[in-house]
């Protein structure tokens, strides 16, 4: 692609980066920004410098948030022995879309994955474990998904916490199946929340 600009060409580029997107793309998506009022697009850069440079993670569930505890963390409503763990912000929405569930998450940032080259040390797992050591954590409910990296990473974290006095459960197998929880839909997951089954039971299955 041969660009007359400089200018154009860097933008085209940085736009190309993102997943999905090509070259073609992109010139499309930075010549509609162009042809906007210099402040939208203004509006535009600054949003996405200000969400990468002042986004914080929850200092306790490592949920993405504004603040050093996010807001579910902090509210006092919420059922703080039992944790829902899940993998990214994505679960995290579509549990609190069912309003079937009023603990807290614990979110891994991750599965562990070694083709990606993800291991334990990768994820928010050790602060979980630490919670469970603790005694703060009543119930620990796996929310990650029916794919081999889920189970691997239930397994693990299961493996960690096995020898203390914390309930495990996971949601029910099957919803999520070839689909991450944020595409199912909220009935089936948030009655997938509700009728979950002990984890143990889930291994024989
Ligand atoms: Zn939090």
């Amino acid at each position: 692609m041969e660009f007359s600009s400089k200018l154009l060409e860097n933008a085209v580029n940085e736009m190309s980066q993102l997943p999905g997107v090509g070259k073609r793309t992109a010139l499309r998506l930075v010549l509609h920004l162009l042809r906007q009022p210099t402040t939208q697009t203004l509006d535009f850069a600054n949003a996405l410098s200000t969400m990468r440079t002042e986004i914080k993670f929850c200092k306790s569930c490592h949920n993405i948030s504004d603040t050093d505890m996010c807001e579910i963390c902090a509210n006092p409503n919420r059922i703080e022995d039992v944790v829902c763990v899940v993998e990214d912000i994505r679960d995290v929405m579509a549990i609190e879309n069912t309003s079937s569930f009023k603990g807290l998450y614990h979110v891994l940032g991750g599965k562990i994955s070694p083709m990606d080259g993800i291991g334990p040390n990768e994820l928010n797992i050790q602060s979980l474990v630490e919670k469970v050591k603790q005694g703060v954590v009543k119930e620990l409910i796996f929310a990650l998904g029916s794919t081999m990296e889920g189970d691997t990473t239930n397994f693990y974290i299961y493996k960690q916490i096995q020898d203390y006095d914390v309930k495990t459960s996971t949601i029910a197998r099957g919803i999520s199946v070839g689909n991450e929880l944020e595409y199912t839909d909220e009935v089936t997951l948030g009655r997938s929340i509700i009728n979950r089954i002990p984890f143990e039971a889930s291994l024989k299955s």
